[in-house]
């Protein structure tokens, strides 16, 4: 394998329209935490860069849905998340974020550098165009009438009633959301990296080259490039991005995709002034660690235009994660269906590396994996607590109990010892092995053994016993044991950064690098440890139960919320509504319709006249309750017969999600006739 002399990781930009989940930290941020402490255990030159993703449509409309600006939502999330990879130790070297003039400049760049090379084809297209709003509309602006199932509410690129995948050209009945206009078709001029040009070298580079990389992520390349690739825009008509830098380029910015990755160039020279020895060096190993909905922009898309730039260096590797769904169910923001980063660390303060642990061990690296509260609390229960936990306890309070705390003088070793000993430097080898292939799950496994490995020498030995019969002997033990626990703080630094810093606290030591892994004179004689807490605690049923009563109410909530409530109509002029003549009136009569049941003959005084009107509301109200009653009519619809009866104008009822009818009525009494507007 090649030697490299410095790391250069990524992780994938997080975006930042929303806070951060159990998701995202098991997929992408755990693994690409545990590999780069790995390598700064080691002594390696490393950095790791990440940072909020902030330009795209989805920002641009949870603006406008929240009535806000779209850098109001990105300061706010990007606070958020960047707060939440703090509390969970996840070791950047920098989180920028692509709203940064440093990155508007690196990308402009970029791009720049790419047109003056003639890498761009253009190209005209006929898009939609908001004439009232004077602007092009992303698809996700586009909403119309689904020409599969009807749904009249479906957007430019889906349909989320039936999932059909459309393009704004399907919808029928177009609707700007924004205006509430018909937009209209307009040329407009595009950029496009014509990928279909780096296919060849891709096939080579990928498919030739990296057999190595995980078979899910080689798996995705293969058919990408079997199915044969095509030219790409790389700009949008939008008002928030980073500014196409070319003339006739007004109102134009690039394209979301092209200038995220680009965010990881830019944050890297945020970070250091040496940032080219990191992408322009081969001397460089670059990982980018990404989840697998990035795999085609990290292993074709960006390498491809890092290629036609030039200068900068390729991924060694893209070591992507599969999805992790939660209690069998797939993640959803939408559904509100995820473990949230902020609100685990409220209902369980101190506990960081309780969910590291336990996202690492059932990450999702070869296949989607299944996170649930039970197997939370069982991994904490019996492998955190029952295993490390119990281990380290033991030792070091026998260890004060005995010694008043100082590192005893071993005697001679049996062949127990000799092969406990032995095992230490054996379980680094391999979780070297584990790790330096990315296999996140089997490290940790192999970590665990060593404290495994701890838990078994005393309870073979038996110290608390022999220290009657033969104290000597005891010494050894508790030699033995304590360099096990000194170990571990080297072994289990990478994936529970928090508990070892803890244990090295109680055994008096420094940060001790990769190189000290398996030896066994870490803790010399007579070295003072201090007393110890607990590094973990037993997670009782009932708060686990209280985590799945929590997911499965905001499910029901959500649910009903999204079955009943009726999508917003499109918009009325201000003149449109005020021809609708509403007003107060009182009912002065009421009577069942004959043979129907539903229809109620209502008498009304609405102030300039005394009137009939028939409604269907007969299920709900008894004649004798809405007598007298204040309400709510449009007085100019058009009179209708209904039953062989006139009925002129109509009562204004609230109708919620199981159909209940409720009187609209105002809240004080009004002189009938007052106008309601
Ligand atoms: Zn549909």
């Amino acid at each position: 394998m090649k030697k490299y002399k410095r790391y250069l990781i990524t992780s994938a930009l997080p975006y930042a329209n929303g806070p951060l989940h159990i998701g995202h930290l098991a997929g992408v941020y755990v693994p690409s935490d545990i590999f780069t402490r790995y390598l700064r255990l080691k002594g390696e030159d490393v950095i790791s860069v990440c940072g909020s993703d902030e330009h795209g449509v989805p920002i641009t409309l949870k603006a406008r849905n929240e009535g806000v600006t779209p850098k109001e939502i990105v300061d706010r999330y990007h606070a958020i998340n960047k707060k939440a990879f703090e509390d969970f130790g996840i070791a950047f070297n920098i989180y920028s974020r692509t709203s940064n003039k440093i990155h508007y400049e690196t990308a402009s760049d970029f791009f720049l550098k790419l047109y003056n090379k003639g890498e761009f084809t253009e190209k005209t297209t006929a898009q939609y165009y908001d004439e009232e709003a004077g602007c092009f509309l992303a698809d996700r602006y586009i909403m119309g009438t689904c020409p599969h199932c009807g749904n009249e509410s479906a957007y430019g690129d889906q349909c989320e009633k039936c999932g059909t995948s459309l393009s704004p050209s399907d919808l029928i009945n177009p609707q700007s959301t924004i205006s509430g206009s018909k937009p209209v078709l307009k040329e407009t001029l595009h950029w496009y990296l014509p990928l279909d040009k780096y296919e060849p070298w891709l096939k080579k580079w990928i498919l030739e080259d990296h057999k190595e990389w995980k078979t899910n992520v080689y798996g995705q390349c293969k058919s990408w490039l079997d199915q044969g690739l095509q030219p790409r825009a790389v700009s949008r008509d939008l008002d928030w991005g980073v500014p196409v830098p070319v003339k006739n380029a007004q109102g134009k910015v690039l394209y979301v995709w092209f200038d995220a990755p680009i965010g990881y160039i830019s944050a890297t020279k945020e970070l250091t002034p040496e940032w080219e020895k990191y992408w322009k060096d081969s001397e460089t190993k670059m990982i980018h660690f990404i989840g697998k909905d990035n795999i085609v922009f990290h292993c074709i898309i960006f390498p491809s235009m890092l290629r036609a730039e030039g200068t900068f260096i390729l991924p060694e590797n893209v070591p992507a994660n599969e999805f992790l769904n939660l209690e069998n169910d797939k993640i959803s923001t939408s559904r509100n269906w995820a473990v949230w980063l902020h609100e685990y660390l409220a209902d369980f303060p101190g506990k960081q590396d309780v969910l590291r642990y336990s996202l690492c061990a059932s990450a999702p690296e070869t296949k989607d994996n299944d996170f649930t509260w039970k197997e939370f609390q069982s991994r904490n229960n019996s492998e955190l607590v029952a295993i490390l936990g119990n281990f380290v306890n033991r030792t070091l309070v026998l260890t004060n109990n005995y010694y008043d705390g100082r590192v005893p003088q071993p005697g001679k070793t049996g062949p127990d010892d000799e092969s406990a000993l032995k095992e230490i430097a054996q379980i680094r080898e391999r979780v070297e092995n584990s790790l330096d292939s990315f296999r996140f799950r089997e490290a940790l496994k192999e970590a665990m053994s060593l404290a495994r490995l701890g838990n078994k020498y005393l309870a073979d030995s038996e110290p608390w016993k022999a220290i009657r019969t033969d104290p000597e002997r005891v010494k050894t033990i508790m030699y033995i044991a304590l360099q096990i626990t000194a170990n571990l703080t080297v072994i289990l630094e990478p994936f529970l950064p928090f508990s070892m810093e803890k244990l090295r606290s109680w055994l008096n030591i420094d940060r001790l690098n990769w190189d000290n892994a398996g030896k066994t004179d870490l803790l010399k004689e007579g070295h003072m440890i201090n007393k110890p807490g607990l590094l973990f605690e037993k997670i009782e049923d009932e708060e686990i139960t209280r985590q799945i009563d929590k997911l499965m109410a905001s499910k029901k909530a959500k649910e009903a919320a999204a079955g009943n409530i009726v999508p917003a109509k499109s918009s009325v002029t201000f003149d449109e509504f005020s021809k609708i003549d509403i007003r107060t009136a009182t009912v002065l009569e009421a009577e069942k319709v004959p043979r129907t049941t539903k229809l109620l003959k209502l008498k009304i005084d609405t102030g300039t006249d005394i009137r009939t009107i028939v409604s269907g509301i007969a299920e709900y109200f008894e004649p004798q309750d809405i007598i007298g009653k204040q309400i709510s009519i449009v007085a100019n619809l058009e009179p209708r017969k209904i039953k062989g009866i006139e009925s002129k104008g109509m009562i204004l009822m609230a109708e919620d999600k199981d159909g209940k009818l409720v009187l609209v009525s105002p809240a004080d009494k009004v002189g009938n006739g007052s106008i309601i507007k």
